[in-house]
């Protein structure tokens, strides 16, 4: 009775939008995915692009969620936001499209607690920088439940970003955890200034573009 996947039927989930789309980031990048956007988040970061996903969106069931990923005949789902964590029964939902036999990504803030989440999904967890606005959020402890098929990724908006994300990458070998991207601030800091940097400083780090950004622009729903 008390299994988690047992007890999901009946489950809902708020959602904000289902959709199938090009993977813009991340290890997965270039890849056709279906996103699950879950509504909501506490984190207000300066230059988010998803405002839209903070409120609204329709209360679904994880059977029907799962149904419709199904209909889209993807093997990749990214799990997203806003901060899907913030609803406690998106664990449910990861764990039922594992079970499903899709590969599995989570965007997260890095705020809340990830140590419930399933190994078998990719976690790509946000350092929040001070450009953001919300760096005192970011949830040390979190660190040490990363394994090596997740990602670390610090958006940077400006060179004080940068040293920054330079200092916590040297302070916790986050190198040696799994992989790190840096990406740049959409209209804020071009990808050449910081590949140059990057470069310069021989960083163990990979520079991430929103490969979405290029194709569709802001546009929701990509
Ligand atoms: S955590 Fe993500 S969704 Fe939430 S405000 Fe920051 S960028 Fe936007």
């Amino acid at each position: 009775m008390n299994d988690p996947v047992a007890s999901a039927a009946g489950t809902r989930l708020r959602v904000c939008e289902i959709f199938h789309s090009i993977q813009g980031e991340a290890d997965a990048v270039g890849w056709p995915t279906v996103f699950v956007r879950l509504t909501g988040c506490p984190l207000r970061c300066v230059w988010c692009d998803t405002e839209y996903s903070f409120h609204g969106g329709q209360w679904q069931d994880i059977d029907a969620i799962l149904a419709q990923v199904a209909a889209y005949g993807t093997r990749h789902v990214c799990v997203t936001g806003g901060e899907p964590l913030a609803q406690k029964r998106c664990l449910i939902l990861l764990e039922r499209l594992c079970q499903a036999g899709h590969e599995v990504s989570l965007e997260t803030s890095g705020a809340l607690d990830v140590s419930g989440v399933d190994p078998r999904v990719h976690k790509v967890m946000d350092l929040k920088a001070p450009g953001s606005g919300e760096a005192a959020r970011n949830l040390w402890a979190n660190l040490e439940h990363l394994r090596a098929h997740d990602q670390v990724k610090v958006v940077i908006a400006d060179r004080a970003d940068y040293d920054w994300a330079c200092a916590r990458l040297h302070e916790h070998d986050l190198a040696a955890r799994c992989t790190v991207l840096f990406s740049p601030v959409h209209g804020k800091l071009g990808a050449r200034q910081l590949a140059e940097w990057m470069l310069a400083d021989r960083l163990p780090v990979r520079l991430q573009v929103q490969m979405h950004k290029q194709l569709w622009g802001d546009a929701p729903g990509h």
